[in-house]
């Protein structure tokens, strides 16, 4: 078996953390549904004893997230190699805060996605005492502000959802461990994937996935992953797991790592269509304002550049018309399906303000910006000629 450390993230997303199955040879990880596990003597058996704390097909999803983010855990000293699978995105971001002791401060960015922001300020500023303080990340000297010595956690999105703004993840870093070494700093990395952007090898200490968009990849299953390259971390996030028990079913362990797969083939095309839309877009003349990473009008475009090695299927657009126009243009689409959720092979459309983000209060969604004529695109798979041309009906 090759080292996958040694392998390309093309070839990684096939092979890391799995291995053809000792007893018959199959090379697809099995299943395995059983709940427990038999014992040699009391106490005595062979690293698995009761599937919340220890399942090989889980295991094999959790190494694989690990080693696409470039853990440097080996699988000698932990089974899972700082890998950690949860039966949500929302299961994996909770458990996180779970870090944290009761009180604590937490610099966020100001744009993250609806459901993070009810968690934080709608569950743990009540259940935790949390002290949440988001921040526009974009300008570190904001950040630098805001960062103090007690700051528990700085938790970020880039790009962030829905306004695709791109944060200096090495500029964060460098400023939260200046001002307090201790700090845990998070990033949400489900808009990029690992194949777009590697938040641990910037410094981060957590990278966080919802694997039910891009790494899943199929809209068929709910998931969440998590994976750090500190070995007292993943001590502490596996001890949190196995007490809080939040795990991903065996089942759904098998479709995530099948979906991964494709990651890198899927993520070509989003990211070649994502642009050539991009660019078609903001090429038209009823467009207020058309935002993706790649575009050279993208502010953080050289952020994007030198942190990214590609810019993904996201596009954020402003149409001319206000509310109504953004109304017609989503009921009119044939191709893209006008539905929540993001990074699957088919295309989907929405619209911030009523679905998404419906959870941020509307003085602050003004503030953000994400206003009425905002709508958001995960462009797919599917042919990008198709794709525009259904977008051209649907603005007519
Ligand atoms: C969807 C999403 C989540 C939440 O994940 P679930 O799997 O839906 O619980 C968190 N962060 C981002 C950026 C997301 O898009």
């Amino acid at each position: 078996m090759i080292d996958p450390r040694e392998t390309r993230p093309g070839t990684r997303v096939v092979h890391a953390g799995q291995r053809p199955e000792p007893t018959t040879g199959a090379v697809m990880p099995p299943i395995f549904l059983s709940s427990t596990y038999a014992q040699d003597s009391p106490g005595v058996h062979k690293g698995f004893d009761y599937t919340r704390a220890q399942n090989p097909t889980r295991y094999a999803l959790e190494r694989m997230i690990a080693l696409l983010e470039g853990s440097t855990i080996s699988e000698e000293t932990d089974p899972s190699c700082g890998g950690f699978a949860f039966s949500s995105g929302m299961a994996a971001t909770s458990l996180i805060l779970d870090l944290l002791d009761q009180g604590s401060r937490v610099v966020t960015g100001d744009d993250l996605y609806g459901g993070t922001h009810r968690l934080f300020k709608q569950v743990r500023e009540r259940s935790q005492g949390l002290q949440t303080i988001p921040v526009d990340l974009t300008d570190t000297k904001n950040f630098e502000d805001a960062m103090t010595s007690d700051t528990a956690m700085v938790w970020l999105e880039t790009p962030t959802n829905p306004l695709l703004k791109v944060i200096d993840l090495e500029a964060i870093v460098r400023i939260a461990k200046a001002k307090n070494p201790n700090t845990i700093v998070v990033c949400d990395n489900t808009f990029a994937t690992p194949l777009n952007q590697r938040p641990l090898l910037l410094g981060c200490d957590i990278v966080m996935h919802s694997a039910t968009k891009y790494l899943n990849g199929h809209s068929d299953c709910v998931a969440g992953l998590l994976a750090t390259s500190d070995p007292e971390l993943a001590d502490r996030i596996r001890f949190i797991q196995k007490s809080a028990g939040p795990v991903l079913s065996p089942f759904d362990s098998y479709m995530v790592l099948r979906g991964v797969k494709t990651l890198d083939v899927r993520m070509q095309r989003h990211n070649e269509s994502g642009l050539s839309i991009a660019r078609w877009l903001e090429s038209r003349s009823d467009m207020e304002r058309v935002v993706h990473p790649g575009l050279l009008s993208h502010p953080q475009h050289e952020i994007a550049k030198k942190q990214m090695t590609g810019f993904g299927g996201m596009i954020t657009i402003f149409v001319e018309g206000g509310i109504d126009r953004a109304r017609t243009m989503l009921e009119r689409v044939k191709v893209f399906a006008l539905a929540e959720s993001l990074g699957g092979v088919e295309s989907l459309i929405e619209h911030p303000a009523i679905m998404t983000h419906a959870s941020v209060p509307p003085d602050q969604r003004a503030e953000l910006g994400i206003s009425d004529s905002l709508i958001r695109l995960s462009v797919g798979i599917e042919d990008p000629a198709d794709l525009i041309a259904d977008l051209e009906q649907a603005l007519a």
